[in-house]
């Protein structure tokens, strides 16, 4: 995982953040040792104080991995949530429902299997929170669904949202990615401009963007 901070400054701020509960540590370890992208312990520790401030009841996911974040939500709030998680990978979703199941967390987590751009479009409920960690190219189109699935008051917050830091700056940009990162900009000018909600981009992590949908 490649960090757009100066190395210091993540390593201060990691000893800072506590140690989970056993079972989350154990899937950070299953994160580390195969690749699997789970959230930084950071943008966790920031998500843990939004989720505590606000206390959602409906959350929605879009990219379960191995459900570490949908266990975190879930253990954050102990369980008074429910949360609908959206994964497109087979292996993954198996992995995920495993380290879900023997969690005490396992009737408040539901997976659905597909696609979250179709997914997206079957689901007819309203979300408190909206966690969105999947493909960044595809971020514009999850929040052009997630702003009507997102109740007033409501918060949305979007993962890896500098890539890298070459949504930052050209400097950094690798050819086979510019196709990302154009989107990606593209997405952060939209919510800072959207009408109806308030954001910020935060640079800690891969990039962080917190999107509030006023009230009214
Ligand atoms: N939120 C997880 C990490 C998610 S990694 C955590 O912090 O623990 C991103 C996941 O999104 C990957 O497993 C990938 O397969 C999935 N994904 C990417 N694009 C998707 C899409 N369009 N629909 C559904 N899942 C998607
Ligand atoms: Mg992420």
């Amino acid at each position: 995982m490649v960090n757009i901070n100066e190395e210091y400054i993540n390593d201060y701020i990691r000893e800072l953040v506590p140690e989970n509960i056993d079972f989350l540590v154990k899937m950070e370890e299953y994160a580390e040792e195969n690749h699997v992208p789970i959230v930084q312990p950071e943008v966790a520790q920031l998500m843990k104080v939004i989720l505590r401030m606000k206390k959602p009841k409906r959350i929605l996911e879009i990219g379960t991995a191995i459900g570490y974040s949908a266990l975190l939500m879930a253990e954050t709030l102990k369980g008074d949530c429910s949360i609908t998680t959206i994964e497109r990978r087979e292996d993954m979703v198996e992995l995920a429902q495993d380290f879900i199941s023997r969690s005490p967390y396992e009737d408040k987590i539901e997976i659905i299997r597909g696609d979250a751009l179709e997914v997206l479009y079957q689901l007819d409920e309203k979300y408190d929170l909206i966690f969105m960690d999947a493909a960044k190219g595809q971020y514009i189109e999850f929040f052009n669904r997630s702003m009507d699935l997102l109740n007033p008051g409501g918060i949305i917050i979007a993962d890896n949202v500098l890539f890298r830091g070459m949504v930052a700056t050209d400097e950094l940009v690798i050819r086979r990615k510019i196709t990302i990162v154009k989107r990606l900009r593209r997405f952060l000018s939209y919510i800072n401009e959207v009408e109806g909600f308030v954001s910020a981009t935060i640079p800690i992590g891969d990039g962080v963007a917190l999107i509030y949908r006023e009230e009214s």
